[in-house]
């Protein structure tokens, strides 16, 4: 008996929480509308909005079909209460934290800044540091909504979301590090640390266009290059809270120099900094830190490949091909619906794609290629951002 009345309530559990999601990325709607989204029946949808309702995590909105012609019953939308809870979004990246305070229904209303030589930092240090600006944020915004409900963190490099801890960053000096437990105790709420790709990855599966994709890899090439799977319609984090690392599959065990200590990574020929190292050996270049150049040295570079410079152009169908390779294997092995590239460095996708395309030629059956959709999603700098909003407020969802 008590078997079934866990299941009921777990099933009951997982409605709510697909009503919530369902909300937040669909915007308002009927409940009606609502039920044929999800699937599920009108007394399910009725019973559960009834709680939410009564919680104040979503309302009516005005009648909108008074001029539809629609004739009967009005169809009332819901929607979130976006003042229901707040949460706070921290990105970790070299040099750089960027504070964020985002709404219940996902929004982003708030950022702050903090430029700072971060490989500099000592784990205390960091800590003090985010405990010092989250007080801040919520000493000043926090009043304007029902409850502070969590923190999440995105971090460039590996990252165990199991337990919360950055297992290694080139943001940072030191490695292993449990930043969740010391923010947690000190806030009273969840805290959630991602890798920075997979919070790109769960922002673009909340889209629209992508909500009925259950298995696809989000590729991301900028100062590194990242991956998110997403398997069986959810985040695939394996066992240890830390997979998907496409950029450090080798492509050859010679290659140049990683970041992570090991050679040949996809990643050490594929990213920002491995493009200028390599253009930097061919021709006279502005001086740069040629571990983070510039996003206008990489828009230089792209334009001389543009207007016609023969090496440029090779370098960059290089990089495409090792890429290739790369999602050639990824194809062998998971198979997904859709391979989406984005990032920064799909700037230059023009030039890389036939050396991409190539390369997955070279190392995969072109028979079982046209099983997936190989696709670019322009790049917009908030979705990890609108990602790791919507991961802190599923984490926090009871
Ligand atoms: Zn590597």
């Amino acid at each position: 008996m008590s078997t079934k009345i866990s299941n009921t309530e777990k099933i009951r559990q997982v409605n709510r929480n697909d009503i919530i999601n369902a909300l937040r990325q669909a915007g308002p709607m009927a409940r009606i509308d609502l039920g044929n989204y999800l699937g599920l029946s009108p007394s399910t949808v009725t019973t559960i909005t009834a709680q939410l309702q009564q919680s104040g995590l979503i309302y009516e909105l005005a009648d909108q079909d008074k001029d539809s012609g629609v004739r009967g019953r009005p169809r009332v939308a819901i929607d979130l209460n976006p003042k229901a809870a707040c949460v706070i979004a921290i990105k970790l990246s070299i040099n750089e934290l960027q504070f964020e305070l985002g709404d219940y229904k996902g929004n982003i209303h708030f950022q702050r800044t903090r430029h700072l030589n971060t490989r500099k930092l000592s784990g205390d240090m960091l800590i003090e540091i985010l405990k010092t600006e989250v007080t801040s944020i919520i000493d000043t915004h926090g009043h304007e909504y029902e409850q502070f409900r969590a923190i999440g963190i995105a971090v460039q490099g590996f990252v165990d979301s199991n337990s919360g801890t950055i297992v290694w960053s080139p943001a940072l000096g030191f490695r292993h590090m449990d930043l969740a437990t010391p923010l947690s105790d000190a806030f009273s709420v969840p805290v959630v640390v991602a890798n920075d790709t997979d919070c790109i990855g769960v922002a673009v599966q909340q889209s629209p266009q992508y909500k009925d994709v259950k298995s696809m890899a989000v590729i991301m090439i900028n100062y590194g290059v990242g991956m998110c799977l997403i398997m069986n319609g959810e985040l695939y984090l394996g066992g240890v809270g830390a997979v998907a690392e496409f950029g450090h599959t080798k492509f050859s065990h010679e290659g140049p120099q990683c970041r992570c200590g090991k050679r040949g990574c996809i990643e050490a020929y594929v990213s920002d900094y491995a493009i200028y190292r390599d253009a930097c050996l061919m021709m006279e270049l502005p001086e740069t830190d040629v571990m983070h150049p510039s996003e206008q040295q990489m828009q230089d570079l792209a334009e001389r490949a543009r207007q016609g410079d023969e090496k440029i152009r090779r370098l960059y169908a290089d990089a495409g091909r090792v890429l290739g390779v790369g999602i050639g294997n990824l194809l062998a092995l998971l198979g997904p619906e859709k391979i989406i590239l984005t990032g920064s460095g799909i700037r230059t996708y023009d030039l890389m794609e036939s050396g991409i395309f190539a390369g997955v030629r070279d190392s995969f059956v072109e028979d079982l290629i046209a099983g997936t959709v190989i696709e670019t999603l322009p790049w917009q700098e908030d979705l990890t951002s609108k990602g790791v909003v919507i991961q802190a407020l599923s984490y926090s969802e009871v």
